[in-house]
């Protein structure tokens, strides 16, 4: 899962593969949830959806992660507040060819759904209610994150043969009941079903699926501290 259809020798001589980021965050969350849901983690196929400014999903079976949303560099996988997410190497050559701005500017820093709204904001907070006053660059730019992150979610439930649990965190997945409830809704043919009123209360550790929903699913504020703590001490 890790390597890419590169020449080897750069993955050999330069470790170009794919690293994946968030690690303590989704190593927290799906520690936690395992706590939660009363079972070793062993024993549990996780899909950890760390949405913040930064935003990745990692797939988490038997305590280990087995594919993450990141790569190389944080630039890739889902589309973020000013990162690009996927793209088509193609593109940028093209840019380049264009226009010669620098390219880590362009993808980095003035992509991500801070373009897709046409400037309104990199701040999901400022997209929402854009959003809510009719503005459809503001609405597009919060539709597509959340098919980004069912999409890239629900390939994990398949590359891990099943899914447990779903984990919600960092600042939008903590936040933004709004957001949730729209991911979790490509999700009814997992057999996910949210409880309106339990995604709609705040507090750390909440289990925001129906009781006989099948694939369970929660907020879980994420602790990197906590972990970077516990490392350092271990
Ligand atoms: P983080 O990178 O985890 O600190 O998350 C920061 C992001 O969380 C910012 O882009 C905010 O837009 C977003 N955020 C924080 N609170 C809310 C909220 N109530 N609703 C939607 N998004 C939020």
């Amino acid at each position: 899962a890790y390597v890419y259809a590169l020449p080897y020798e750069w993955f050999e001589q330069y470790g170009i593969r794919r690293y994946g980021f968030h690690g303590t965050s989704h190593r927290y969350v799906s520690g936690r949830c395992a706590e939660l849901m009363g079972k070793p983690i062993g024993e549990l196929k996780i899909i950890s959806c760390h949405m913040g400014n930064g935003s990745s999903i990692a797939a988490i079976d038997g305590g280990k992660c087995v594919d993450t949303s990141m790569g190389f560099t944080p630039l890739v996988g889902l589309p973020m507040g000013t990162r690009c997410g996927d793209l088509d190497a193609g593109v940028i050559q093209f840019i380049m060819n264009k226009y010669g701005i620098s390219i880590d500017e362009m993808l980095n820093k003035k992509s991500g759904v801070l373009a897709l709204s046409d400037g309104v904001s990199s701040d999901f907070r400022d997209l929402d209610s854009a959003a809510a006053e009719g503005n459809e660059r503001a609405q597009l730019a919060l539709d597509m994150f959340h098919y980004w992150v069912a999409k890239v979610a629900g390939s994990y439930a398949a590359a891990m043969n099943g899914v447990d649990a779903i984990v919600f965190t960092a600042g939008v997945g903590e936040n933004s009941k709004s957001s949730r409830k729209a991911i979790a809704e490509y999700f009814g043919y997992l057999g996910v079903a949210i409880d309106d009123e339990a995604n709609s209360k705040r507090g750390e550790d909440i289990m925001i699926s129906t009781p006989d929903s099948k694939v369970k699913v929660f907020v879980i504020p994420t602790n990197e501290e906590l972990v970077i703590a516990r490392d350092t001490r271990d």
